[in-house]
């Protein structure tokens, strides 16, 4: 499936953890049309709804609000051994099965670079209305998105995620 789409991904071995945390069914995004900084394992059911996301929503959407390309894309991380919103006492987050990813920034190739925390609120109507719109997109491909408007926590990102849903926020 991922090959159809022309997406490169290189499967990774499973890991699992006495804390629970796991990598399983998880690939390594090699390239998938515009380079995504800092992701390490991703479960292949989420590897597929973000290559779509990022090979045909971003471009599309930069075109649109933006009249650029998106060169790169930063993001903050994939798989993490860790408790919900990183607090003690939650259970385990999609991050600790490889099954999240999130989403920081957007370079472009007029030297444009756009940041969830800095444009979601900004003062740039084009750049909120691309912002909402990459968001949007994102709730027709995942389980689970979360940005701004959830929680202070998610000021400054997209988290996007395959656990159970569906919440777009
Ligand atoms: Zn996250």
């Amino acid at each position: 499936m991922m090959r159809a789409e022309g997406a490169q991904v290189q499967p990774l071995p499973d890991r699992t953890f006495a804390s629970g945390c796991s990598a399983t069914s998880s690939v390594k995004l090699v390239a998938i049309g515009i380079p995504v900084t800092n992701l390490g394992a991703v479960k292949c059911t989420l590897a597929a709804p973000f290559a779509r996301w990022v090979r045909q929503d971003v471009p599309q959407l930069a075109t649109r609000w933006l009249g650029g390309y998106v060169t790169k894309i930063e993001s903050f991380g994939s798989f993490a051994c860790r408790p919900i919103n990183n607090q003690a006492g939650n259970g385990l987050s999609e991050h600790a099965r490889a099954n999240a990813i999130d989403i920081a920034a957007f370079q472009l190739d007029d030297g444009r670079r756009i940041t969830v925390q800095d444009g979601w609120n900004g003062a740039d109507p084009q750049v909120r209305g691309f912002l909402r719109a990459l968001h949007k997109a994102a709730c027709a491909r995942f389980s689970v998105v979360l940005g701004p408007e959830a929680n202070a926590l998610h000021h400054d990102h997209f988290h996007f995620d395959m656990g159970s849903g569906p919440y777009c926020r």
